[in-house]
């Protein structure tokens, strides 16, 4: 029988590095993204290419509506398979100050951050909690464990994915069902590329910018047979920051 992974966000950056993975460890990745087809197309074909097996699954992670509507659609269809594993990796940066922020800027940073992961999570883990087996990976920041200054929104929406981690692990232990969260420090996606790479590199302990492949590794390792004694808790990704 075949072992899914939803990756939300897989089209790009850590979400395609972590889709790769899943595939590599034997699942058969489900990655969403939302509007790029073309580069969820390409992390399909890293995917093959490497000899695993996978399907694209647009939807907004943030709309309430489409997020049901796909994913009871997908379980239709594939009756007898369940999502063993979900990794809650979509997200957004709409950085200001405090003072100048925006509604729109900080209703989309949390809405696609927090109610996402609440959105995907209510559906998915009732299936885990009656096969009494599955993995949550939630994809947070050190933004969300120290806050940075710029990004109330995103530091919030992060640290808020925290503490759902922290409360739905408790919930879901009795079921064998564990939940992680994984904080990247400054790694090189398309996030980060408006950002001076030269200066930050410098706050870093270890000198440099992260690889999305990095993440993936223990984000890989949390969603294996490996990882069952290890729940509720937030470990960095971060070279020492
Ligand atoms: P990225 O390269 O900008 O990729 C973002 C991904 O999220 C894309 O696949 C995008 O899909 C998807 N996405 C955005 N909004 C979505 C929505 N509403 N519904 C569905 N998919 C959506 O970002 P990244 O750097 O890989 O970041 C991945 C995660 O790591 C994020 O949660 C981010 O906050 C976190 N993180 C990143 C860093 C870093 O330094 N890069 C550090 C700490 C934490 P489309 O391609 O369709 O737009």
């Amino acid at each position: 029988m075949r072992k899914y992974a939803l990756v939300t966000g897989g089209s790009r950056g850590i979400g395609r590095a972590i889709s790769v993975q899943l595939a590599k460890q034997g699942y058969t990745v489900i990655v969403n993204y939302k509007s790029n087809a073309e580069e969820a197309q390409k992390t399909l074909d890293l995917i093959t290419e490497t000899g695993g097996e996978g399907e694209l699954l647009p939807f907004d992670v943030e709309n309430v509506s489409e997020v049901t509507a796909v994913l009871n659609g997908w379980m239709e269809q594939h009756p007898d398979a369940y999502i063993e594993a979900l990794i809650n990796n979509a997200g957004i940066r709409k950085d200001n100050l405090m003072f100048w922020m925006t509604d729109d800027e900080w209703n989309d940073v949390v809405n696609t951050t927090l109610n996402g992961t609440f959105y995907i999570t209510r559906l998915l883990i009732k299936y885990m909690l009656s096969k009494k087996n599955g993995r949550i990976v939630n994809i947070v920041s050190i933004s969300g464990l120290k806050g940075v200054a710029g990004q109330v929104n995103y530091s919030a929406a992060k640290a808020g994915v925290i503490g759902l981690t922290k409360a739905l692990a408790l919930e879901a232990a009795k079921k064998k069902v564990t939940v992680n969260a994984v904080a990247p420090g400054f790694i090189e996606t398309d996030m980060t590329k408006d950002l001076n790479q030269e200066e930050l590199k410098k706050t870093v302990p270890l000198g440099r910018f992260g690889k999305a492949e990095e993440v993936a590794e223990l984000v890989g390792f949390l969603a294996s047979e490996k990882a069952a004694y290890i729940t509720g808790e937030v470990i960095s990704v971060s070279g020492g920051l």
